[in-house]
């Protein structure tokens, strides 16, 4: 059973970019007949706007993006994420950390283990995961094989931080794993972690998800669009019109479509058009 998720950080409302991903991954999970979750992930509660989430979720029901389910919210999963970090410790995989980043620069930028044999440390510091096994190649199905730097790959990464927030890339893959979810559809800004998180997700279990990283869209300079660089937010007014140009941007042409400005028939006919387009045999 296919099971997809969209999973926006709130630090503020959709801008045009975190609405493609959503499209993205919602028409996927419709292509195959499956389910799409919508998770919020408010794991780092310091950068959460108050307000944000529910903004969010109003948008995606403003655009017909219906999730499956209920909402999770990250910020309240404190017990889940130290019950994986006391597993992974039991195991021997995790060590105290307390060097700074300017000190990690200082060696050269990566971590290279400088903690692994100097325990314990003194607070406060960060949980690092022993990454014995790293995953460096992966294939994505718009991307193809993708291969990542080798000593990035095999950093021993964080996953508490040392002002004791439970870390993303611990976050996300224990959420991804918990909640079943088969296929991550995403930006092409998160490639890159992809290697560490299927590196953890081999440790904790022998499913692994399918990988599909979207289209970004930039800016005229340019840039990735992101709250950091002010985007706008997408205005619910144009719902029909902000669906059009997503899927401009996901490659799906909808000129057939210029007649219609109803959000369910532009959706089921991208989810038509998104099964050609990646040869999807929906069951
Ligand atoms: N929360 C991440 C973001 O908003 C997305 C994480 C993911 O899709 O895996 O960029």
């Amino acid at each position: 059973m296919y099971r997809g998720r969209f999973a926006p950080t709130p630090s503020g409302p959709l801008h045009l970019g975190s609405l493609v991903a959503a499209v993205g991954s919602y028409l996927d999970a419709h292509a195959h007949r499956g389910q799409w979750l919508v998770r919020i992930e408010d794991v780092d509660k310091p950068r959460a706007v108050p307000g944000a989430a529910d903004i969010i979720l109003g948008q995606l029901e403003a655009h017909g993006l219906t999730w499956d389910g209920d909402v999770i919210f990250q910020s309240e999963r404190d017990k889940v994420y130290q019950s994986y970090i006391d597993s992974l410790t039991s195991a021997g995989f995790i060590y105290q950390c307390d060097c700074s980043r300017k000190a990690i620069r200082e060696r050269g930028g990566i971590y290279e283990g400088y903690c692994r044999t100097r325990q314990p440390r003194p607070t406060p510091y960060a949980l690092r995961y022993i990454n014995s096994a790293p995953v460096n190649q992966f294939n994505d199905r718009a991307l193809g094989v993708q291969h990542g730097d080798t000593n990035t790959c095999a950093e021993d990464f964080v996953v508490k931080r040392r002002d004791s927030l439970y870390a993303y890339q611990l976050a996300v893959v224990v959420d991804d794993i918990e909640q079943d979810i088969t296929d991550i559809v995403r930006g092409s800004d998160l490639v890159v972690p992809s290697f560490w998180q299927l590196t953890l997700w081999q440790h904790i279990t022998s499913a692994q998800p399918r990988m599909m990283h979207l289209p970004l869209v930039t800016s005229d300079d340019g840039r990735k669009l992101s709250k950091q660089n002010h985007a706008p937010a997408i205005n619910s007014q144009n719902a029909p019109d902000n669906l059009l140009i997503a899927l401009n941007y996901l490659g799906i042409d909808a000129h057939e479509l210029s007649e219609t400005r109803k959000i369910d028939e532009i959706l089921a006919f991208a989810v038509q058009k998104w099964r050609k387009k990646w040869h999807i045999t929906a069951a």
